[in-house]
């Protein structure tokens, strides 16, 4: 990415102080659930949580929610952190869920790193991170706890979304190129203040490593929605209206109008991946700490953040988003509070 098209994002995203929807159509986009869902989706999963949970994670609310996009900004200082938010199934062949391994070491036998690698990890990353998670609590390590309780919660926010799931992953190869944005970012930032995201208290899991699968396969079944109503929602609205310049952006953005009418289409489905996200992210921390033999968090160390700890996690945020280490893969989104 050129510095003066870092410059430019910057800008706008200190402009409108939101994540970026709007349309680039000259190159294809690896965006990510947007900054919003990812941080609402770790807010809310905390209100699921028992009692004997629910007041550490309260209490360390804000950390959990603002370091909910912390594993998209590494993607440019780590060349490992790209493959771990998606997964492309059509690589695979007709029937990917037959031909992939559902454990790690098979799958490594069977494809290769590099090849899993090129074409993303993410539920088998998801175990890796509940894995380290229960360690965390065995540990009894706060932050470590902390960090790592954020961050599988974006890696299972990732694997929630049916565009994470393709190597169509920005609509670029069916003429759709701006939809990850759009299904992302845009229709939650629009919409999901009027979604129900209250559910059920959050369950131990038998078998985290296969949920991660049903996660990815559920996702997966909505993707021919996802594409085929675009193509729909755009022929019924018209192509002059569906793009709109808005106030304090600096591109034009898919227009409000023709949202409404593709989110209508889509039936609830963007609530639904993101209740099921939520409800995973709960389970997952649950789990966890069941499988660590439930401490009692009430005697963890209270890292009591100050309010420059968190502006100084929000500087490294920065800096680890503009860095141009990596040249992660296509990615044009840079995360910046
Ligand atoms: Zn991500």
């Amino acid at each position: 990415m050129n510095s003066s098209l870092i410059f430019f994002l910057i800008i706008k995203i200190l402009t409108c102080n939101t994540s970026c929807f709007q349309i680039n159509e000259s190159k294809p986009v690896r965006n990510y659930w947007g900054f919003y869902a990812h941080r609402l989706i770790n807010k809310s999963a905390v209100f699921l949580l028992p009692p004997e949970m629910f007041g550490f994670y309260k209490k360390n609310i804000r950390y959990i929610e603002e370091n909910a996009v912390n594993p998209d900004a590494r993607r440019y200082i780590i060349r490992e952190e790209a493959p771990r938010h998606y997964i492309d199934l059509d690589v695979y062949g007709e029937h990917p869920f037959d031909s992939l391994p559902k454990y790690w070491k098979e799958a490594v036998e069977k494809y290769g790193l590099d090849t899993l690698n090129n074409y993303g990890i993410v539920p088998w990353h998801i175990h890796t991170m509940k894995f380290r998670l229960t360690e965390a609590f065995k540990r009894k390590d706060t932050e470590y706890i902390l960090k790592m309780s954020t961050e599988i919660g974006h890696y299972i926010a990732d694997a929630n979304v049916p565009l994470h799931t393709t190597e169509n992953y920005n609509g670029q190869l069916t003429n759709q190129v701006g939809i990850h944005g759009l299904w992302e970012s845009r229709l939650p930032e629009m919409f999901a203040p009027h979604y129900n995201l209250f559910m059920n208290k959050a369950k131990y899991l038998e078998n985290t490593q296969l949920e991660a699968w049903n996660a990815v396969r559920n996702a997966n079944m909505a993707l021919d929605s996802v594409l085929k109503f675009e193509r729909e929602a755009t022929q019924k609205i018209g192509i002059d209206k569906k793009y709109s310049f808005e106030e304090g952006k600096h591109q034009r953005v898919y227009s409000k109008d023709f949202c409404k009418v593709y989110h209508k289409m889509l039936n609830g489905m963007v609530e639904r991946r993101m209740r099921a996200s939520i409800k995973m992210v709960a389970d997952f921390w649950f789990t966890s700490w069941v499988d660590a033999g439930q401490p009692d968090l009430n005697l963890l160390l209270d890292p009591n953040f100050s309010e420059e700890q968190f502006q100084q996690m929000q500087i490294e945020r920065k800096r680890d988003a503009q860095s141009k280490k990596v040249n992660s893969r296509q990615h044009e989104t840079v995360p910046i509070d």
